[in-house]
């Protein structure tokens, strides 16, 4: 198995190269080809398994071959939901180095850091975000952020954002995101709360498990 074999393109492969990645991780192997083909993904797996490219690959290959909507700044055509400031910056670092080889913005908002560098980015054009629900929800409210361009939805460590209390902002997030957008959520576990959210905001998931 190579990332040829599961169909990314050269840019990728060029980049993955540079990064010293030769072979795909199970989960990636997995979950490239079912995202590259637009389905809604479930996945199962925990952090080390390689799951940031494995959403993350087919997304900048996704976005590199639409084009953004419309005239002014650009709005995300990508959103990533992730439950720390620590994995936002490591998710969009690796975003960065995946698409090193495309133009593609990759902007990460969290809390605690100032409002203003975040509102300047998003009117500088944003293609893909990665962010942290609470602050999103700050710049949804006061209209920096727009989510009416989003067609890839990743929920990263849907666990976690539950357990640190995120349900309320993440479903607040979903109902500002286009209904028409590939949904992919990933989790260490499976439990009740998970299988509502997937139930309620995905469209039939298909399940990988490492
Ligand atoms: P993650 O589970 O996404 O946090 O990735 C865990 C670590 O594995 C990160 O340091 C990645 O850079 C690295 N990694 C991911 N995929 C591969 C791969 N196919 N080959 C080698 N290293 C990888």
């Amino acid at each position: 198995m190579t990332f040829e074999t599961l169909g990314l393109a050269p840019a990728l492969l060029r980049a993955l190269a540079d990064n010293g990645y030769t072979t795909p991780t199970p989960i990636q192997a997995d979950a490239i080809p079912l995202v590259l083909a637009g389905q809604d993904v479930l996945g199962g797996a925990q952090t080390g398994t390689g799951k940031t490219a494995a959403f993350g690959l087919p997304l900048l290959q996704k976005l590199a071959e639409g084009k953004p909507a419309g005239n002014g700044p650009r709005k995300p055509r990508a959103l990533i939901l992730v439950p720390t400031r620590e994995l936002a910056v490591q998710v969009g670092d690796s975003l960065k180095a995946y698409g090193r080889h495309l133009r593609l913005n990759v902007t990460t908002i969290f809390g605690g850091a100032g409002m203003q560098p975040q509102i300047d980015a998003f009117r500088r054009g944003v293609d893909i975000l990665v962010a942290c629900p609470g602050r999103l929800l700050d710049h949804l409210e006061r209209g920096s952020a727009k989510l009416d361009a989003v067609e890839l939805l990743v929920l990263d460590e849907a666990d976690r954002m539950l357990d640190m209390g995120f349900l309320p902002a993440i479903k607040r997030v979903l109902n500002r995101v286009p209904a028409n957008r590939q949904t992919l959520l990933f989790s260490a576990t499976f439990e009740s709360q998970i299988k509502a959210l997937a139930l309620e905001f995905m469209r039939n998931p298909v399940q990988v498990q490492v």
